[in-house]
C-alpha cells in the first residue's frame, strides 16, 4: 500500500545520530575514570536536574519503579496503609505500593485530561475511613502522557486529609503548571530514564526530586541498602539501587539538548491539533499545564479503533495503545479497593485511545504523511459505517 520505509514509533536512532560525538566522549571518560558507581557524573547529573526543574534535591536510583519504592520506604509507608493511585496508567504505579506491602486504592481518572479525578481521591479517601480497616497515607498522581496531574487541587486535598502526595512524573519530566516545573509539584516526585521516555538514557534510571533535605538524605541511603556513615554502618533495611555512572553521563548529554527537543515536541503537537481537528477527538491541556507529550493520545469512539489501527498499519504508520486494560481489570491488581461506583471513565479511555508517533526527531514530511494516513483511515471509517 506504501512506497514509504515503515515509520518507527519513538525514532531513537535519530537521535543517537545528532547526539553521537558527545554521547561517545562522554562514555569515554567514564570509561578512562573507571568509577562506574556513584560516580562523579551522577553528582553532576543530579546538580544538573535540580537547576533544570527548580527541585531543591535529586536523588537519581536504578528505576522509575524504584524511585516509587524508595519514596514509600522513606515515607514508612507499608503493610496496613493505603495509597491512592489512578486506574489508568502503567502497572507500576500500584506495584511500587504493593512491593512496599501497602494497598494501592484504585481511583478513577478525568475524561480530558487523563489524569487522577480530584474529587474521586476525595471520595475514595472518605471510603477508606469509612472502613475503618487501612490507614490512608498517601496519593501518587501520574502525569500521564506527558501532562502534569491537578495539583492545584491535590495539593490542598493531601494537606487536609493528612496524605503525601507523589508525583509519578515517569512521563512527564520538563513539562510544567502554572510555571513551575515538574519537580516542585508535590512533596516527592519520581521521574524514569528508560529509553523511551521523554529524557531517556540507554539502560534502566530513574530519580526522585523533592524540597527537604533530611528526607533527601534518607533517600540517599536507603538506594544503598540503608548504609549510614561508612559502607558496613547499616542503619535500615534498603535497596541496591543506583543509577549507573555510564547512565549519568549520557543522560548529561542528553540533557543539554533537551530544552530543544521539548520545544520539537511541543511543535509536533500542535501540528497534530492542526491537521487531525475535526477528524478525532484529540488531546487537550488543562489551563497553566505545558506538556513534556510522552505520547500523542487520541480518541476514538466504540468499536472502531481496530479498523483505524489495521488501516495506519497498512500504510506503514504504527500506532500504540496505552493502556488496552485498566489496572482494576488487570489479573495482579483486581483485588484491590476501588470504587463501588465503578471506574468508567478508566474503563472507557482503555476502549478508546490510540496513540500516534511522536518524538522530537519527527520532521513534517514524515508526519504529514501520518496526518494524511490517519485522514483516510477516518473517511474509509465514515463510509463503511461504523458505530
Ligand atoms: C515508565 C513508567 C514507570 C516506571 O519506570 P521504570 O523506569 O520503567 O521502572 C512508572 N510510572 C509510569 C507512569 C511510567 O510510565
Amino acid at each position: 500500500m506504501s512506497s514509504h520505509p515503515p515509520l518507527p514509533f519513538i525514532d531513537l536512532q535519530a537521535q543517537q545520530a545528532r547526539l553521537r560525538e558527545g554521547i561517545e566522549a562522554a562514555v569515554a571518560r567514564v570509561l578512562a575514570h573507571g568509577r562506574y558507581i556513584l560516580g562523579p557524573e551522577v553528582t553532576e547529573l543530579e546538580q544538573r536536574l535540580a537547576a533544570f526543574t527548580g527541585a531543591p534535591h535529586v536523588v537519581t536510583c536504578g528505576n522509575g519503579t524504584d524511585a516509587l519504592v524508595l519514596v514509600l520506604m522513606a515515607a514508612g509507608i507499608g503493610p496496613g496503609d493505603a495509597v491512592f493511585v489512578p486506574a489508568f496508567t502503567f502497572a507500576a504505579t500500584a506495584e511500587a505500593v504493593a512491593l512496599v506491602g501497602a494497598t494501592p486504592w484504585l481511583v478513577d481518572v478525568m475524561p480530558d485530561s487523563f489524569n487522577i479525578n480530584p474529587d474521586a481521591v476525595a471520595d475514595a479517601v472518605a471510603a477508606c475511613r469509612a472502613e475503618a480497616i487501612l490507614r490512608p497515607r498517601g496519593i501518587i498522581a501520574v502525569d500521564l502522557f506527558g501532562q502534569p496531574a491537578d495539583y492545584v487541587r491535590l495539593v490542598p486535598l493531601a494537606r487536609e486529609e493528612g496524605l503525601i502526595l507523589i508525583a509519578d512524573a515517569a512521563q512527564s519530566l520538563g513539562a510544567a503548571q502554572d510555571g513551575h516545573r515538574v519537580g516542585t509539584l508535590a512533596d516527592y516526585t519520581t521521574t524514569s530514564f528508560f529509553p523511551a521516555k521523554p529524557l531517556g538514557c540507554y539502560g534502566d534510571g530513574g530519580a526522585v526530586l523533592l524540597a527537604d533535605a533530611e528526607q533527601a538524605a534518607l533517600l540517599r541511603s536507603l538506594r544503598v541498602h540503608g548504609q549510614g556513615d561508612h559502607k558496613y554502618d547499616t542503619r535500615r533495611v534498603g535497596l541496591n539501587s543506583r543509577l549507573d555512572t555510564l547512565q549519568a553521563a549520557i543522560l548529561l548529554v542528553k540533557l543539554e539538548a533537551f530544552s530543544g527537543e521539548l520545544q520539537a515536541r511541543d511543535r509536533i503537537a500542535a501540528r497534530y491539533a492542526q491537521g487531525l481537528s475535526g477528524l478525532y477527538a484529540l488531546p487537550t491541556l488543562s489551563p497553566g499545564n505545558s506538556s513534556s507529550w510522552a505520547q500523542y493520545t487520541i480518541q476514538l469512539e466504540t468499536g472502531t479503533r481496530e479498523r483505524i489501527v489495521s488501516h495506519c498499519r497498512e500504510a506503514g504508520v504504527p500506532t500504540a495503545i496505552y493502556y488496552p486494560v485498566p489496572l482494576h481489570r488487570s489479573t495482579a491488581y483486581a483485588a484491590c479497593p476501588w470504587s463501588r461506583q465503578g471506574l468508567p471513565v478508566a474503563e472507557a479511555l482503555s476502549e478508546h485511545v490510540l496513540s500516534v508517533p511522536l518524538f522530537p526527531d519527527l520532521d513534517s514530511e514524515r508526519q504529514d504523511r501520518i496526518i494524511a494516513v490517519l485522514a483516510q483511515a477516518r473517511k474509509q471509517q465514515g463510509s463503511t459505517k461504523v458505530h
